[in-house]
């Protein structure tokens, strides 16, 4: 049985006492939210924090709140089902409804949040591992060792960003905002992000997710699309999110499409969102613009299913994903998706 590290526990009842705390603690403290990442991770000797600051008891962090014209405001404590169960985000912000309703288990989503999966540590075959097994490959650049078993001549890591809801919210153009003891910022989602296994957020040790604002989506439809082993539960290893206002001519005004876990972070198809502008999403329109869209999938071996699959799947989901923003049925492909995967080889 693998056991916890020591750890001093502290569970503020405000996010003001939160962000004292953590300030206090400076790089040693880690937030604690479900847990459902980070305490295994503790236990295989991968993240070791000489503090856990506990958010479940600060209220603030799980409300939601509607926004001036119609937008919403999540709490980072909202727990996965909570995301999956709230109707109105079924209804209008469908991508982060479609994410969360495929994150892990039932038991997981009960106790994951939000935040923690925004927030979610990098993934990769030889990282999430246990202690002993990677002593037995001398660790890697992640975590106390000096090379990478992905790409050896790298001296960056290259672990797969692997949370479902940061694509899809990336594709409803998603804003945070952080708090600390010096103030607070909000930022956009997208720049909440670098392309790298190790350092793999901009945000500071002592900041807090403290919400995540959401836009109203008036005239905008959205989609996510999520490859994974099993279908009853597998973290991402290639996803599509999309989401495009069309206006009553079937013509697309705006669009973002975003292909997440095929690197270190969520990535923008910016040649895809250009070309589709302007554009009646016709097959031949969405061939080319799902073709721009897997051009920034660049998956790499560090991960489930062959990486040449992986990338093939990027334009395949995209081209599905749009055809579903266009208003065709797509149910038989999502199905045929999920028997597919199961039995592949690769
Ligand atoms: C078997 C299994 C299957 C899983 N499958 C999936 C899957 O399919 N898709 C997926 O996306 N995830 C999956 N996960 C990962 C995880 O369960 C989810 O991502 C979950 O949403 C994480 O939330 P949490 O509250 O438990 O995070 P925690 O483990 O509490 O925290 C995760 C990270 O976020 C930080 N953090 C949390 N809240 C804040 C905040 N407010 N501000 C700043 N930092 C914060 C923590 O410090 C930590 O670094 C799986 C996990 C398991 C064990
Ligand atoms: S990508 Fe390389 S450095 Fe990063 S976790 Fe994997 S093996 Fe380690």
């Amino acid at each position: 049985m693998m056991r916890l590290p020591l750890f001093q526990y502290r569970a503020p009842r405000s996010l003001s006492e939160a962000s004292r705390i953590l300030e206090g603690e400076g790089a040693r403290a880690m937030l604690l939210a479900g847990g459902t990442d980070l305490l295994p991770n503790m236990k295989r000797r991968q993240q070791v924090p000489a503090t856990l600051v506990a958010l479940r008891r600060v209220k603030e962090l799980r409300e939601t709140r509607v926004r001036k014209e119609n937008g919403l405001a999540l709490g980072p404590c909202l727990t996965i089902t909570e995301i999956a169960r709230n109707s109105r985000i079924k209804e209008q912000y469908t991508a982060l409804w479609q994410a969360a309703s495929q994150i892990a288990t039932p038991h997981i989503r009960n106790l994951g949040t939000l935040g923690g999966n925004l927030c979610l540590d990098t993934r990769c075959n030889y990282y999430n591992q246990s202690y002993e097994w990677r002593k037995a490959i001398n660790f890697c650049i992640k975590k106390e060792g000096d090379m990478c078993w992905v790409a050896t001549g790298s001296h960056r890591c290259v672990a797969v960003s692997s949370t479902d809801t940061a694509p899809a919210l990336m594709a409803l153009g998603a804003r945070l905002r952080l708090v600390s003891q010096r103030g607070e910022r909000e930022i956009d989602l997208v720049d909440f992000y670098r392309n790298d296994g190790i350092e793999y957020l901009t945000r500071r040790p002592d900041e807090i997710l403290s919400e995540v604002l959401l836009d109203s989506q008036a005239g905008w439809r959205s989609t996510y699309w999520k490859l994974r082993r099993r279908g009853s539960f597998d973290f991402p290893v290639l996803s599509v999110a999309a989401a495009a206002r069309i206006d009553g001519d079937g013509v697309v005004e705006n669009a973002r499409v975003v292909i997440g876990s095929a690197a270190s972070c969520p990535m923008i198809a910016a040649q895809a969102c250009d070309f589709l502008a302007g554009r009646r999403l016709d097959d031949e329109t969405i061939e080319e613009a799902a073709t721009l869209a897997a051009r920034v999938a660049k998956p790499l071996d560090n991960t489930d299913f062959a990486m040449g699959w992986r990338k093939k799947v990027a334009r395949e989901f995209a081209t599905y994903a749009l055809r579903e923003l266009r208003g065709d049925d797509t149910r038989l492909a999502r199905e045929r998706l999920v028997r597919h995967s199961l039995f592949y080889q690769g």
